[in-house]
């Protein structure tokens, strides 16, 4: 089974033979490490200008390749999926420097976030550890009242858990929720609006 990437579009395209949407499709064309990627991401090298075309496939009718998209990459970021070639060229030539430095900006904050999650994880990791070996989970609350402290992110976590492996199947949970709740908060549009707007 080979590798590839996914590409999410900013909305939805049909599917020309059952009318179905169709949200994302694979491609090799990148790095190809099963990454997900959006408009605005940084897909690779800063001397990269180019136009890939890729096959659509259909999930609902299992069509392949009855119609195309085309990725725009401009200087390493995928600034923009077209429906044909000629409206990708346009894109292509059109490219703002003004636009480029407004993507670097959200590259920055994308890489703060990323650095931010790569931290709880591990402070998670360090925290089970020394909770387990050194025995904070035999001992009441009251015993050591300190730990609250020294465990201060993830004590309530560990409180409940009996072993190593719960402790982790708590963690994912809490952060599945947690970025459950950012997706909802950043893209809310994406929730049913009664008035349309
Ligand atoms: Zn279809």
């Amino acid at each position: 089974m080979g590798i590839y990437d996914t590409v999410h579009f900013p909305q939805p395209l049909t599917c020309t033979a059952c009318q179905a949407r169709i949200t994302s499709t694979q491609t090799k064309a990148f790095e190809n490490i099963l990454g997900d990627f959006r408009i605005g991401d940084c897909i690779g090298h800063a001397e990269e200008l180019r136009i890939v075309r890729e096959g659509l496939y259909c999930n609902a009718c299992r069509t392949l390749n009855q119609q195309s998209v085309y990725f725009v990459v401009y200087r390493g970021i995928l600034t923009d999926i077209a429906h044909d070639l000629a409206e990708a060229e346009r894109h292509l030539r059109s490219f703002s420097f003004e636009r480029l430095l407004l993507w670097y900006h959200d590259q920055y904050a994308k890489r703060i976030r990323e650095r931010a999650r790569r931290h709880e994880v591990e402070r998670f990791l360090r925290d089970t550890h020394e909770w387990f070996t050194k025995g904070f989970d035999q001992h009441h609350p009251e015993e050591s009242s300190f730990r609250s402290l020294i465990f201060l992110h993830n004590r309530d976590i560990l409180e409940q858990s009996a072993t190593p492996l719960e402790a982790i199947q708590a963690f994912l949970q809490q952060r599945e929720e947690a970025d459950r709740q950012r997706e909802q908060n950043t893209h809310p549009a994406s929730l049913p609006q009664p008035n349309g707007e």
